[in-house]
């Protein structure tokens, strides 16, 4: 069984996958941090259409497109946890 199949968090290999719905375009992921009046520019992250939730722990993820997401991460100057 692949990694794509174990949850990272648990790493139970009970995880199912299924399409993100939600949204006429898709599932929307909004980091904290954004606020204030810089209104302009990127405020959101549309998800995959396909997701994995893990059936012991309840952990969901998804992908959102990378780019897409260091546009916004830079843009809102949004803190980082340390590696
Ligand atoms: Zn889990």
């Amino acid at each position: 069984m692949s990694n794509e199949d174990t949850c990272f968090r648990c790493d139970s290999n009970r995880v199912i996958s299924g399409k993100t719905l939600g949204h006429a375009l898709g599932a929307i992921f909004r980091p904290y941090g954004i606020s204030g009046f810089k209104w302009f520019g990127p405020t959101r992250l549309f998800l995959s259409g396909e997701g994995r939730a893990c059936l012991d722990c309840g952990l969901f993820r998804s992908d959102v497109d990378k780019e897409k997401a260091n546009e916004l991460f830079e843009h809102w100057d949004l803190p980082v946890p340390p590696h």
